[in-house]
């Protein structure tokens, strides 16, 4: 299948055959032009970038192209970095697999607030205890040769 020709099954959307070979696609959409070029700073950079509506003064974390609140544009001289703090707005203990089994130690998952924006993300070096709502927390990046240009290129978020 060509890649400008209409998909009328769904499965089709699963392999690209550009006619040398077929390759897996894991992914049926992108992140977005404001979703690739955050997750590159978070690859590259170490860093979480974040837009700033001038009208509103909204931060938007993850960056966004557009206010949601007053429809303005976000270009690229409103992009800011917002620094790999954070704090806990909200956490849960996971306590099974995706399969129903009980897991060897409990996961932290916490939604963590930077600037305006909510990051959902595992929490890393403090046990279920010790987590409370308004915790400051820090980004835990992997090491650059493990990132892929995705979220989890945050390996967690530990405590300051
Ligand atoms: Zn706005």
């Amino acid at each position: 299948m060509g890649i400008l020709e209409k998909i009328t099954r769904n499965v089709d959307n699963r392999y690209w055959n550009p006619g040398v070979g077929a390759f897996p696609v894991k992914n049926r959409y992108t992140a977005g032009v404001a979703g690739q070029q955050f997750f590159e700073r978070l690859k590259e950079d170490s860093k979480i970038f974040g837009t700033r509506c001038k009208t509103c003064e909204t931060t938007y974390v993850p960056a966004r192209l557009y206010c949601e609140r007053c429809f303005e544009r976000l270009e690229e001289k409103d992009w800011v970095d917002v620094g790999t703090e954070g704090v806990i707005h909200s956490f849960t203990v996971v306590h099974k697999t995706l399969e129903g089994e009980a897991k060897e130690k409990p996961d932290l998952i916490a939604a963590i607030q930077i600037a305006d924006g909510i990051l959902i993300h595992r929490l890393g070096e403090l046990d279920d205890m010790e987590a409370y709502i308004g915790m400051k927390v820090a980004a835990q990046f992997k090491a650059k040769a493990d990132r892929r240009g995705g979220i989890n290129d945050i390996d967690y978020f530990k405590p300051l």
